[in-house]
Parts: structure tokens; C-alpha cells; sequence
């Protein structure tokens, strides 16, 4: 999925995508005037950038553009005044405003292929200002990178899942057949609840120690040297044991159901 596909569908962010495309091909210092029939986006750009900037973002579905447009405002030398649409260009504003709308609504693919999402570091200020985050502001941000970051590591666990059903089972489950495999009845409630950890990535081994202070050798495997997530502990690690236990595992299964497939 491209980014521009992952972004918000809405006639908003066609018009923040269009004013961003402009900035990033006029040049700098030149003054640059911008007309828009939609108040909601004049007021976006002209009045709240810098409120958004100062709460971190927590919150805006348009952030990756409006973060992009930020920057190259602060690199441009000239002025940019974003306005109300003229009366003798109402027509052509009308119907580029109807245009963005059908382009949301349809086809992605048709918006500018050479915008650029990317930040110079110097232009970026990261994280919020802590003079203006409130405490539900604060929630709301560290419940928004905790969702993005457990659901990248879920996605790559359930393609993980798939990719190996296909390659011993040889046929390839859906996502929701992998979930409620997950709560079958036939596992115990600690099977269950280890399966759900370990497809979310959520046992407290490996990277989750990374960042945390005086903790961070928990990470690694004291005899491998290597870090510990789950495919080390379960599969890879060369502690004694393992490989007996393995073989047990397998000529147990092979006695209750004398196949492994
Ligand atoms: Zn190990």
C-alpha cells in the first residue's frame, strides 16, 4: 500500500496534498498565493500548524502531509498567503474543488506522483511541547505509537504464520481463520493466552527490554549472544535441552496422531 493510499480519502487531504505538491514545486522565494473554497483547510494551514506541531501530532489524520508542508514552509524565503477563493476565479476554484473531490473519492492514483512525504531533519521538531500537552493528549499519543507499533509486529507474525501453514499444510489461512484458531476450544487457557502474546508480539523478552535502562542485557541470550525473541527461545537457541526436547515434542505428536501434517 502506497502512503498516499494510506492516507485519509477525504477532500482535506486532497487539498493539504495539492498545497504541499505547490510548495514543493514553486520556487522558494518566490510569494505564493493559495485559494481554497474550504475553510476547514485554510484554517488548518494558516492557524493550527503550529498548535498541531506543539501537541506532536497526537491525534491528526492528516499528519503525514501536514508534517511535510510544515518543513517546506520553513524552507521557503518568500511569503504564502492562503485565501478565500477570488470572485472572478469562483468557477475555476469550484470546479478544481469538485475535481479533488472525485479524486478522493475514486482513484489515488491519479494525485501527484512526485510528492515528497520526506522531512529534512534540521526542519523537524519531534515529539510535543510539554507546556501545552495535557495529560489526555499525552494518553491519547502513547495509545496511538503503542497501536502502530503493536500492529506492525502482529501483521508480520500473522504473515509469519501463513507463510509457514502453507509451507508444512500446504494450503494458506485467512487472517480471521488464524485468530480463531488462536481460541479454539481445544487449548487450555494458558495455550491460548501464550498464542495471542506471542501473535501480537507481546511477551515481555527480546526488543522489549532494548530501551530500558539497566535492563537492556535481558535482551540477549546469555549463551547464544543473540537476542532473545520468540524463534531464538523456541527454535533457534543452542542451550542444551532444546533439541531433546523437540524430539519428544514430535514422537508425542507422532503417537497421538501419527502425522505431523
Ligand atoms: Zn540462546
Amino acid at each position: 500500500m502506497s502512503l498516499l493510499e494510506s492516507l485519509p480519502q477525504t477532500c482535506q487531504t486532497v487539498e493539504i496534498i495539492a498545497t504541499l505538491w505547490a510548495l514543493q514545486h514553486a520556487p522558494r522565494e518566490q510569494n505564493l498565493t493559495i485559494r481554497s473554497s474550504k475553510k476547514s483547510v485554510r484554517t488548518t494551514i494558516m492557524v493550527r500548524l503550529g498548535a498541531m506541531e506543539d501537541r506532536g501530532w497526537i491525534g491528526i489524520p492528516d499528519k503525514k502531509p501536514l508534517q511535510a508542508l510544515v518543513a517546506e514552509l520553513r524552507a521557503r524565503g518568500g511569503t504564502m498567503s492562503f485565501l478565500p477563493p477570488d470572485q472572478k476565479e469562483d468557477r475555476h476554484i469550484l470546479t478544481g474543488r469538485s475535481e479533488a473531490a472525485i479524486l478522493a473519492k475514486t482513484d489515488c492514483d491519479m494525485l501527484p506522483k512526485e510528492i515528497r512525504f520526506d522531512i529534512d531533519p534540521t526542519l523537524r521538531v519531534l515529539g510535543a511541547k510539554l507546556a501545552t500537552l495535557t495529560q489526555a493528549t499525552a494518553y491519547a499519543g502513547i495509545k496511538e505509537r503503542r497501536v502502530a507499533v503493536r500492529r506492525k509486529a502482529t501483521d508480520n507474525n500473522i504473515n509469519l504464520i501463513k507463510t509457514a501453514t502453507q509451507h508444512t499444510f500446504h494450503r494458506l489461512p485467512t487472517t480471521p481463520q488464524i485468530w480463531k484458531s488462536i481460541r479454539n476450544r481445544d487449548f487450555s487457557r494458558q495455550v491460548k493466552k501464550f498464542l495471542w502474546k506471542s501473535t501480537h508480539s507481546a511477551h515481555r523478552i527480546g526488543k522489549f527490554w532494548k530501551h530500558i535502562p539497566d535492563c537492556k542485557h535481558r535482551a540477549t541470550c546469555q549463551f547464544c549472544q543473540e537476542l532473545e525473541d520468540l524463534e531464538h527461545i523456541l527454535l533457534k537457541c543452542r542451550r542444551p535441552g532444546q533439541a531433546q526436547i523437540w524430539a519428544s515434542a514430535k514422537d508425542l505428536w507422532l503417537r497421538k496422531y501419527g502425522t505431523i501434517a
